[in-house]
């Protein structure tokens, strides 16, 4: 019976668990023998591997986090413990390694896979930031949750007549703040991909308020700057005062989304196919409304930045 071991890697995300109770039980559906590694690649090189039954998996499809836990663990970039993984990972007999996590942790299957072990990555980041797929697991529940604090936020802002600065997550990527924006009516939305000098920022928020706005909302995405300093430049050059929540961990819990636990499900069913017919070394990407595994070398090639249209509609919309 052949052996598939899983993992979960780098930031949780909501709809790690449903993945990992999908790949279990299409994988035990298909023949395989199903291992769960603990903490991601640390676990491989700690020996926390243990067999995975389609009961383990019972009552997960819905709760947030991931039940093999998950780690950051750099010392995997170092060639030395990658053959070292691999080696543990040919003693246990493992014949595919399926990794659940962002691009950083899909650099950890391919490291692995350059030594000869077959793999494939399902993308799940709140970031939506991978190459191969427009969409990962875990972003669609992460920008509702924001949705729902700038509601909150809102509420405030519009009571005090504040301007309210809201930081985001996205490490180097602008979507969670696109999107979140788009969707809660922010005035400006700050993203890396499109950087906004301060003093254009106070412009806006000056113009605004001259058309009658009593409030502002704006999202910074981390990776744009640090909120800290926006809200003390808003301050020093406008006459306002704003306020800063940064929402932090709050995006990165919860329940998935039907979308997310959705796309877990088709996903891992696709990545067992795949393993099936022998197909490996790929991601699981989603691609104009298919999810299709996409070869890690073809990836690396298919980029999907935030769409300038839908950044410019935000300030259209924001009059
Ligand atoms: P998120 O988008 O949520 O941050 P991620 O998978 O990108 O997820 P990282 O911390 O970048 O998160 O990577 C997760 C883990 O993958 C790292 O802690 C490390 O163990 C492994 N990893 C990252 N980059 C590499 C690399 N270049 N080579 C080998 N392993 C890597």
């Amino acid at each position: 019976m052949k052996k598939i071991a899983l993992l979960t890697s780098g930031g949780d995300a909501p709809g790690m668990n449903a993945a990992i109770r999908a790949i279990t039980r299409k994988a035990i559906h298909e023949g395989f023998s199903v291992y769960g590694i603990e903490r991601g690649f640390e676990g491989i090189i700690n020996n926390e591997i243990r067999p995975l039954h389609a009961r383990d998996v019972g009552g997960i499809i819905t709760t947030g986090g991931t039940i093999l836990r998950t780690a950051r663990y750099p010392e995997f970039k170092n060639l030395d413990v990658q053959k070292r993984a691999y080696q543990i990972l040919q003693d246990f007999g493992i014949d595919h390694l399926i990794v659940i996590g962002g691009d950083g942790s899909q650099a950890g299957a391919e490291s692995l896979m350059r030594l000869g072990q077959s793999t494939i990555t399902i993308p799940c980041t709140i970031d939506n930031d991978m190459n191969g797929t427009q969409y990962t697991i875990g972003f669609d529940t992460a920008i509702n949750t924001v949705v729902d604090a700038v509601g909150r936020i809102r509420d405030t802002s519009n009571s005090h007549e504040r301007v309210a600065i809201i930081e985001v997550m996205g490490r180097h990527a602008g979507h969670i703040a696109l999107q979140s924006g788009l969707a809660s009516g922010a005035e400006l939305v700050l993203v890396p991909e499109y950087p906004m000098p301060l003093d254009e920022v106070c412009e806006h928020i000056n113009k605004t308020h001259q058309l009658g706005k009593e409030y502002s909302i704006i999202l910074v995405a981390e990776g744009a700057y640090e909120s800290g300093e926006v809200k003390e430049y808003i301050k020093n050059h406008t006459y306002f005062d704003p306020s800063l929540t940064v929402l932090g961990y709050l995006q990165r819990g919860g329940a998935p989304s039907a979308l997310d636990a959705i796309l877990a499900a088709r996903m891992s069913e696709l990545a067992i196919d795949c393993l099936v017919q022998n197909i490996d070394n790929c991601i699981t990407g989603y691609i104009d409304g298919q999810i299709r595994a996409i070869p890690y070398e073809k990836a690396k090639h298919m980029r999907f930045g935030i769409d300038k249209q839908q950044y410019e509609l935000i300030s259209i919309l924001s009059h």
